[in-house]
């Protein structure tokens, strides 16, 4: 194989050959063709993607003389003639690239205008490329604006930036703009195929898909890539190779992961994620793999049957996908993404990645909305009395044994052990009324009570999950506005996170259907005082109290304390039921 490296050998020479830009290729060729030609061309786009290589085409197309000599402007420009084999090898004199972010300054621009003033040394036209424009000083560019007005005929501008906003709009509003695409994966993939075929290097389809994720949408990086993993490879590309070389994660330990995700697996996740520290896989290695496969289970779980029949990720992701709800896999996803952030700000990657993981765990489960949540809060019981068992643990006079792997919690001390449970009665909640908690700056409780049913039977109904479940879940509603079309409820909202629109607009929708008619909801910053996870936490409280209550006057618990000498009632074990 060649010495050139791939990048520069298989960079497009032609319109035909430019893949991926075909919106970009469509409307260049049409003005070619037409001899409709604007003055000044900009060209944006991320990195790597052809801003420059599109260029170079629109050069040569516009100086191309064809192999005689007698051709015009052509959107097909010969490769042959001197114009087009020396903007090629870049040292045609009517063709200059001013890259702006080592030249910026108003000196370099003027320069660049005075050349202006002289007509093309041997082309028809002057084309001036300035790469990352928008990094010019602010001078520089006034400088440049006069001549982008009022070019001379036989000069084009065509600025490239990675970033148009910082570009002043004055000059903006002077270029016919171009925004490049970043690629597929697929279509990386598909064009390193016929490169590799074209070079006679041996490869794998796992190798492909693998270099077309990692070229993250620009064919430069794909090239470049490929031409690393045949050095690293030995001249040929095997999957197990390139992922080495890449620190990429396999499939199935992403898939792994999810399944320890979905199943609230706290130390499964963190045995998975030792286990990847050990065999030396990349933290964010992990994370781009589980964004990849959560991607493709999303798509499986709106979409059922379009994920590639008999690509091996999309077993994966289809195996995957019935785990988690939809919302819970975009949360997962959302996560993986921006958890890379935070990998950097962690000496140790590893527990940066654990606790990015994790963090999903802290989010209740769709079972757990449903049943343990919202338990203490449904509507009071018909009265009745309930039973509480209470753990009694006899102070050992000799080393204790331990607690019964069982966590039965009350065991005796050597020959008297006696297990005893003690059975009490303990008024339902109905019997005992919630006491009120103190109402926030003067929000009428009517307006919490409200809330906490809409949220209840809301959640009864599964009409919110996941993070629009936790925004209904820990605000407080502090007015509602009637006056307005639709009728406004301002929740309190402490968690900046859930303060989102889309969220509020999912709550909203979920609610008309309750409510009857439409809503509109307003989230403020603050802290919501009545809430239904607060009232939620104060009915703990209180059953907590009252069961702890019930169990130190006991008529049997006291007689059993003042039987055993030192017995104790083991702290903690008392639990409401
Ligand atoms: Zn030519």
């Amino acid at each position: 194989m060649s010495t050139v490296v791939l990048a520069r050998k298989y960079r497009p020479r032609n319109f035909a050959q430019m893949v991926g830009q075909e919106h970009v290729v469509t409307a260049l060729t049409h003005a070619l063709t037409q001899n409709r030609l604007h003055h000044a061309y900009l060209f944006t786009g991320t990195r790597g993607i052809g801003k420059t290589t599109v260029s170079r085409i629109l050069a040569k197309s516009l100086n191309c003389t064809g192999p005689d000599g007698s051709g015009g402007i052509t959107a097909t420009p010969c490769g042959e003639c001197q114009a087009c084999r020396e903007i090629d090898a870049d040292r045609y004199i009517d063709y200059i690239e001013l890259d702006a972010a080592s030249n910026r300054s108003i000196d370099e621009i003027r320069d660049l205008i005075e050349r202006a003033a002289y007509k093309p040394g041997i082309g028809r036209f002057k084309v001036f490329m300035i790469d990352e424009a928008h990094q010019l000083t602010k001078d520089a560019f006034n400088a440049l604006l006069k001549t982008l007005e009022e070019p001379p005929e036989y000069l084009k501008f065509v600025l490239a930036t990675t970033d148009p906003e910082k570009m002043l709009p004055t000059v903006l509003s002077r270029c016919l703009q171009f925004n490049l695409r970043p690629m597929a994966p697929d279509t990386v993939r598909g064009y390193l195929a016929q490169v590799l075929a074209a070079e006679g290097v041996a490869h794998d389809e796992a190798s492909l898909r693998l270099l077309g994720r990692a070229a993250r949408g620009s064919m430069r990086d794909g090239l470049s890539l490929t031409d690393q993993a045949i050095a690293y490879g030995g001249g040929k590309l095997e999957e197990s190779v390139v992922r080495s070389m890449l620190g990429s994660v396999e499939r199935g330990r992403a898939r792994e992961l999810v399944t320890a995700l979905a199943a609230r697996d706290g130390a499964a996740v963190l045995a998975l994620v030792d286990a990847l520290r050990q065999r030396g896989q990349s933290a964010s290695g992990t994370l781009d793999e589980l964004a990849g496969l959560l991607q493709q289970a999303a798509v499986e779980q709106v979409a059922p049957g379009t994920l590639e029949a008999g690509d091996p990720e999309a077993d994966e992701a289809r195996a995957v996908a019935p785990l988690l709800a939809p919302d819970e896999t975009q949360l997962l996803y959302s996560m993986a993404l921006h958890g890379r952030a935070e990998l950097a700000l962690m000496p140790d990657e590893h527990a940066a990645l654990a606790m990015v993981l994790l963090r999903f765990l802290a989010f209740p489960s769709e079972a757990a909305a449903h049943e343990g949540r919202s338990a203490p809060l449904r509507a009071p019981a018909p009265p009745t009395s309930r039973s509480v068992v209470a753990p009694i643990r006899p102070a050992a006079p000799s080393p204790s044994p331990a607690a019964p792997a069982n966590g039965g919690g009350l065991v005796g001390a050597g020959s008297a052990a006696a297990i005893v449970t003690a059975a009490v009665s303990v008024p339902s909640a109905a019997a005992a009324p919630t006491p009120t908690p103190p109402s926030a700056a003067g929000v009428p409780r009517a307006l919490g009570d409200r809330w906490c049913a809409l949220v209840l039977s809301l959640i009864e109904r599964g009409g919110v999950t996941a993070l629009v479940r936790e925004l209904a879940w820990s605000s407080a509603l502090v007015a509602i506005d009637e006056g307005s079309t639709p009728p406004t409820w301002r929740l309190v909202v402490e968690r900046e996170a859930l303060r989102q629109g889309a969220l509020s607009d999912r709550l909203a929708a979920a609610m008309a259907a309750v409510v009857g008619g439409a809503v509109r909801l307003e989230l403020v910053p603050g802290t919501p005082e009545d809430s239904p996870a607060r009232r939620d936490a104060a009915e703990r409280a209180r059953r907590q109290a009252e069961a702890e209550a019930t169990i130190q006057g006991d008529p049997v618990v006291r007689e059993l304390l003042a039987t055993f000498k030192g017995a104790r009632i083991v702290p903690g074990s008392i639990k409401p039921i």
